[in-house]
C-alpha cells in the first residue's frame, strides 16, 4: 500500500502536534516533520532544548513519523552545522534506550549528498538507524533522498543507483522539478525498477506539471505520496491538498490495473472535468481516475506528450478530454498517424468536418495493448442536443460566433438538418466559416466513427447574417458560441445579443449560452427577464461529458450526479 505522509514545518512543536493530529484525521499514514527552520544547530543551552522538544514531539506524535532537517543546499532552511544535525537524527534514533516511554522517529530523511560526502558522517548517520551490520535494536529507518527544484537532474539514474547500493538506505526518494507530463513517466518507470530491486522508492515531479507522479504512485508501488494539510502549508510545488487526493483523486482505489484518463489543455488548472468524471467513476465502479494534464501551446508540445503517453506500457491511459489549445492538434495528429500507416485511429465526421476534436477513447487488448483511437468531437453534438430537448421540431437556428465551438456547433445543427444563420462580429470569419463547412467532402479522410449524415449535398445552406436580421428571419433557438459574458474573458459583463434584438425575438426563441462561467451570463439574465426559455452553458459542458464518459466506460453517465458535482465546483 502507498502511504499518504503529510509534511509539517516545525515552526512551535505545540502547533505541528496538533497538524499532525489533524493529519491523521484526515486520513494520513505518516506525517513528516520538517525541523529545519526549527533547529538552529547551535552549541548554546537554548539549542539544546530544541533537541529536547524534538525528541518530545517525535515521541508525542500518535502518527508515525519522519524527520527531516533540510539544507538550504537541497532547497531546504538549515544552514547550522552538518554534525549537530546529524547528532540530533543519532539521539532520535537511539531515543529508545534513554527511556521505553520515548518513541523514535519511524524514519529520518538524510540526502545522498550529505550522506556520501564523507565516511565519518555516513558512520555518524548508520549510528541511529537499523541497517545490517547495526547491533542495536533500532526502529528507526534511512530514507536517502535527492531532490532539483529547477530540473531533472543529469546523473539522475547515477544517484538512484548508489541510493540502491547503500546498505543503510531503507527507501530511496527523488523528487525534481517536473519540466513536462513527459518527466512523470520517467518517474514511474524509476517506481517501477525499484520494484525490480526489491527497494521502496519515493519517485516525485513537483511543480504544475509533476501532479501524474503524486497520484499515480499506487499504481506503480511507490511507497509513498506526500500531501499538505493545507493548501498554504505545501513543503514543495505542486503537492496536492490530502483532501483533494482522497476525495477527489480517490487515492486509495488507486491500484496497478487502474485507467488513466485527463483533460489535455493549458490551462487546465480550474477545470470542472476531473471532479465530474472522478465523482462518475466512482459512482458506476469504474476503476478509473482522471487528471489535469497541462501541455502547453504547440503541436510539438501536444503530439510528443500524447504520444510518449499513449506507447507508456504501465500507463494504461485510456482516454482525454481535449481543450484549448490542442482541439486542432487532436484531429492533425489523428490524420498524421493515419497517413503514416496507424490504421488504430479513427475520427469521427463531426470532427472531420470541423477539424478539431475534444475526446479521445484508447481501447486496448488483454495484455494493455492500444487496439483503438477513437478521436470525438462531443461539444457540438452536446450542444445541438440540449437546444433539440427544448426545441424538438427545430428547423432554425442562430449561432453567434465563428470560432472553434462556433464551428462545431454550426456542423452539428447542419447534420441535423438545420438551418444555420452564423452571426458574428468579424463578417470576413463568418463568411470562411459558411464556405469552410458548405465546402466540405462528402466522405471523411478517415473511417467515420460518428451517426451522422454523410451526404453533404443535401444538407441546408449556412447563412451569414447581421444580428439585426435575427429579428426578420425568426430563429427558433439562440445560442451563443462567442466568450461575451464569461468571467475572465474579453467581456465579462457584455451581453452577446444587443437588447434591441433581444427583445425583438419571437416569444418562443429560446436561449442558450456555451460559457458556464458564470451559469447566468448577460445574454441568459436579459433572455430571462423577458421570460425566454433558456439552456445555460452546463447543459453543453454536461452532455459533452456525458458522452465521453459513456465511450470511456460502456456505461451511461450518473447525470444528476454530474449536475450536483459541476454546480458545487462552480460555486
Ligand atoms: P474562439 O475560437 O476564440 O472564438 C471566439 C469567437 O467569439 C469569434 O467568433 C470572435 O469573433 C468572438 N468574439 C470574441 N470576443 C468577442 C467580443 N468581445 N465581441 C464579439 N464577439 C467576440 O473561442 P471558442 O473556443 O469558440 O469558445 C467560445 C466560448 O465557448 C468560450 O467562452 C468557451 O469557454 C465556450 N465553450 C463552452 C463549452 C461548454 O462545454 N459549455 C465548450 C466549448 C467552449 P471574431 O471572429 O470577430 O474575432
Amino acid at each position: 500500500m502507498t502511504l499518504i505522509c503529510v509534511p509539517i514545518f516545525v515552526e512551535d512543536s505545540a502547533s505541528a502536534l496538533a497538524d499532525a493530529h489533524e493529519a491523521l484525521h484526515r486520513g494520513a499514514d505518516l506525517v513528516e516533520f520538517r525541523v529545519d527552520s526549527f533547529f538552529t544547530g547551535g552549541r548554546d543551552p537554548a539549542a539544546e532544548g530544541e533537541v529536547e522538544r524534538i525528541v518530545a514531539m517525535v515521541s508525542d506524535c500518535k502518527l508515525p513519523c519522519i524527520v527531516t532537517c533540510r539544507p538550504v543546499l537541497e532547497g531546504g532552511q538549515y544552514d547550522g552545522p552538518d554534525d549537530a544535525r546529524i547528532s540530533l537524527f543519532e539521539r532520535l534514533g537511539t531515543v529508545g534506550a534513554s527511556g521505553p516511554a520515548l518513541r523514535p522517529p519511524r524514519y529520518i530523511d538524510v540526502e545522498l549528498l550529505t550522506y556520501t560526502r564523507s565516511e565519518n558522517l555516513k558512520q555518524k548517520v548508520n549510528l541511529g538507524v537499523d541497517h545490517p551490520a547495526q547491533v542495536r535494536e533500532l526502529s528507526t529507518s534511512l530514507i536517502l533522498s535527492t531532490h532539483d527544484f529547477h530540473t531533472r537532474p543529469l546523473d539522475l539514474i547515477r544517484r538512484i543507483e548508489q541510493m540502491f547500493q547503500e546498505p543503510a538506505c531503507a527507501v530511496a526518494k527523488v523528487a525534481y522539478r517536473a519540466r513536462s507530463l513527459r518527466d512523470n513517466l520517467e518517474l514511474l518507470d524509476i517506481l517501477q525498477l525499484a520494484q525490480e530491486h526489491g527497494k521502496p522508492m519515493i519517485a516525485l515531479g513537483m511543480g504544475p506539471y509533476g501532479l501524474m507522479s503524486r497520484v499515480l504512485a499506487p499504481k506503480f508501488n511507490g511507497f509513498l505520496t506526500f500531501a499538505s494539510l493545507r493548501r498554504q502549508s505545501a513543503t514543495a510545488p505542486g503537492q496536492p491538498v490530502i483532501g483533494d487526493l482522497v476525495d477527489l483523486y480517490r487515492f486509495r482505489a488507486i491500484n496497478s490495473a487502474t485507467k488513466v484518463y485527463g483533460v489535455v489543455g493549458d490551462p487546465v488548472e480550474h477545470s470542472i472535468s476531473p471532479m465530474v468524471h472522478n465523482a462518475g467513476f466512482e459512482a458506476v465502479g469504474h476503476d478509473g481516475v482522471y487528471l489535469p494534464m497541462p501541455i502547453p501551446a504547440g503541436y510539438e508540445h501536444f503530439k510528443a506528450t500524447v504520444l510518449a503517453m499513449l506507447d507508456h506500457p504501465g500507463l494504461d491511459l485510456a482516454g482525454l478530454s481535449v481543450t484549448i489549445p490542442h482541439k486542432e492538434n487532436l484531429v492533425r495528429l489523428a490524420r498524421e498517424e493515419w497517413a503514416e500507416g496507424d490504421g488504430r485511429w479513427e475520427v469521427d465526421l463531426l470532427s472531420e468536418q470541423c477539424g478539431a476534436g475534444n475526446t479521445l477513447a484508447v481501447r486496448r487488448d488483454g495484455k494493455g495493448r492500444a487496439t483503438s483511437f477513437e478521436v470525438r468531437n462531443t461539444d457540438g453534438a452536446a450542444a445541438a442536443g440540449a437546444v433539440f430537448a427544448a426545441v424538438p421540431d427545430l428547423r432554425r437556428v442562430a449561432v453567434l460566433g465563428a470560432g472553434g465551438t462556433a464551428r462545431a456547433v454550426a456542423a452539428a445543427f447542419r447534420n441535423r438538418g438545420v438551418e444555420v444563420f452564423i452571426v458574428n462580429r468579424s463578417q470576413t470569419r463568418a463568411l470562411a466559416l459558411k464556405a469552410e463547412l458548405e465546402g466540405l467532402h462528402a466522405e471523411p479522410s478517415l473511417e467515420p466513427s460518428g451517426g451522422v449524415p454523410r451526404d453533404q449535398a443535401r444538407l441546408p445552406a449556412l447563412r451569414v447574417l447581421e444580428a439585426s436580421a435575427l429579428i426578420q428571419v425568426k430563429p427558433q433557438a439562440v445560442i451563443n458560441c462567442t466568450p461575451v459574458g464569461m468571467a475572465g474573458g474579453p467581456a465579462p459583463k457584455e451581453s452577446a445579443l444587443s437588447s434591441e434584438v433581444l427583445w425583438n425575438l419571437s416569444d418562443q426563441c429560446v436561449v442558450a449560452d456555451c460559457v458556464y462561467r458564470p451559469l447566468t451570463t448577460p445574454l441568459l439574465a436579459q433572455a430571462a427577464s423577458r421570460h425566454l426559455r433558456c439552456i445555460d452553458g452546463l447543459a453543453m459542458f454536461l452532455g459533452q461529458a456525458a458522452e465521453q464518459f459513456s465511450l470511456w466506460t460502456d456505461r451511461s453517465a450518473p447525470m444528476q450526479l454530474f449536475q450536483t458535482v459541476a454546480r458545487e465546483s462552480l460555486a
